[in-house]
C-alpha cells in the first residue's frame, strides 16, 4: 500500500467514525475473518464499526469472535440500509467488483461514504477511493494484518483479532499448503500464535464439524467424479436431487472440488452444483501450477478469482454446462497437455 494512501486513511480515522465493513456474497473463512478482525480493531480504536454480509454463511464459521453481531443484508435489509446511510467509511474486503455483493452493490455505489477496498483477487474494478489490492497475498486476512501494522498498531492485535485472522489465512491457503503461502504468510501466522490463540482448536472448529449427511454427500460427489486423462482434468457434478437427498446445508460442498485435484496427474479440477433456488449451476474451478482458472471463469462462466482458485456460474442445464466445459478444454490444449 502506498505511503500516501496510508496517511490519507490515517487522517480519515483520526476522529471516531461510523464504519461499514462488507465481505462478498456467500462469505468464506477469509471474508468473515477479515471483516471481523477489522471490526474488532476499529472498536478498539473508538470507532463504531458494523459488519454487513450480503447473505448468510456456513455453520462451521459460526463460532468466530463477534460473529453473532454480523448483519445480513438479505434478511435485515432496512436496518442494513440505515447503517450504510449513516456510514462515513465503507471497507469492502475480499472482493474487488461490486457485482460480488449482489443487491448491496448499487446502495454502496450510491453512498457518499469514502470507500476502501482491501483485496487479493485479480483485475480490481475502479469503485474505491482507496485501494489496497495485492494478488501476491495468500488472503485478505494477511493484508488486514499488514494494514494494521502500517497504521502502527500491530501491538494492539489481541486474541480476538488474531483468531479471526488465523482462520482466514488458514482457510484461504488450504491450511498453508497452496502456492500462495509465502514466508511472509508464515511470519504473520507466527505473530498471531504469539498472542496466545489456540491455533489447533481453530483447525478443529473449521474441519472437524462434519455432519453425517455431509459425509454421505461427499460419498455421492466422489461417486460422480469423472476424469479426462488427456487434459489432466477432473470434474464432479451434484444435482439438486442429490443435494436434497443428503439434506444439503450451506457450506456442505466446501472443499469437494479439491478431491478432483488430489488425483495423481490432475492439474485442473471443477465442480458443478445445481441450484434450483438460484436457477443456476454454481461452478468452482481449481488448478495447480500456472494454468489460470481465473481466465477460464472470466471467459466462459461469468466469474473470476485467482490463478489457482476461481468461481463462476452457468444458466444452462447441468448437462449442457458440463458439455460446454468439456468443449472448451481443447482451447487450453497447450497449457493442459504440456503439463
Ligand atoms: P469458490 O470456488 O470457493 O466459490 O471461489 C474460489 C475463488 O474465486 C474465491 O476467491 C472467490 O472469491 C472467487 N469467486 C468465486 N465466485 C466468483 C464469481 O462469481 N466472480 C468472481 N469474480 N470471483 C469469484
Ligand atoms: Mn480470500
Amino acid at each position: 500500500m502506498e505511503k500516501d494512501t496510508i496517511s490519507s486513511i490515517k487522517s480519515l480515522l483520526s476522529t471516531p467514525q461510523h464504519i461499514v465493513i462488507i465481505p462478498h456474497k456467500n462469505p468464506d473463512g477469509d471474508a468473515i475473518g477479515s471483516t471481523l478482525a477489522l471490526s474488532h480493531y476499529f472498536t478498539m480504536k473508538g470507532h463504531k464499526p458494523v459488519v454487513i454480509a450480503p447473505n448468510d454463511y456456513p455453520e462451521f464459521l459460526k463460532w468466530m469472535p463477534g460473529e453473532e453481531a454480523i448483519l445480513k443484508y438479505d434478511s435485515q435489509t432496512i436496518r442494513c440500509n440505515q447503517e450504510i446511510e449513516k456510514s462515513e467509511l465503507i471497507f469492502t474486503l475480499d472482493f474487488n467488483a461490486l457485482g460480488r455483493i449482489g443487491d448491496m452493490g448499487l446502495i454502496v455505489e450510491a453512498s457518499k461514504a469514502k470507500k476502501i477496498m482491501i483485496d487479493h483477487h485479480q483485475q480490481p474494478e475502479d469503485y474505491a477511493d482507496f485501494m489496497y489490492s495485492d494478488v501476491s497475498m495468500s488472503s485478505t486476512c494477511e493484508m488486514i494484518y499488514n494494514f494494521i501494522e502500517m497504521l502502527g498498531d500491530a501491538s494492539l492485535i489481541d486474541q480476538d483479532i488474531a483468531t479471526c485472522l488465523y482462520t482466514g489465512i488458514m482457510t484461504d491457503t488450504g491450511s498453508f499448503r497452496f502456492a500462495s503461502t509465502s514466508s511472509h504468510t508464515h511470519t504473520v501466522i507466527g505473530k498471531l500464535i504469539e498472542t496466545g490463540i489456540k491455533n489447533s482448536e481453530i483447525h478443529n472448529n473449521i474441519n472437524d464439524s462434519n455432519s453425517y449427511e455431509r459425509m454421505q454427500l461427499l460419498g455421492c460427489a466422489l461417486g460422480n467424479l469423472k476424469v479426462i486423462p488427456e487434459y489432466h482434468t477432473a470434474y464432479i457434478t451434484l444435482t439438486q436431487e442429490e443435494l436434497n437427498k443428503f439434506n444439503f446445508k450451506k457450506g456442505d460442498t466446501e472443499g469437494f472440488v479439491n478431491y478432483g485435484l488430489s488425483l495423481k496427474g490432475v492439474r485442473f479440477a471443477a465442480i458443478f452444483i445445481e441450484s434450483h433456488q438460484d436457477k443456476i449451476i454454481k461452478i468452482s474451478l481449481r488448478s495447480k501450477g500456472d494454468f489460470s482458472v481465473n481466465d477460464v471463469a472470466r471467459t466462459y462462466f461469468e466469474g473470476g478469482g485467482h490463478t489457482n482458485a476461481a468461481g463462476g456460474k452457468s444458466d444452462l442445464s447441468l448437462k449442457n454446462t458440463v458439455d460446454k466445459f468439456i468443449s472448451i478444454l481443447p482451447n487450453y490444449q497447450k497449457e493442459l497437455q504440456s503439463l
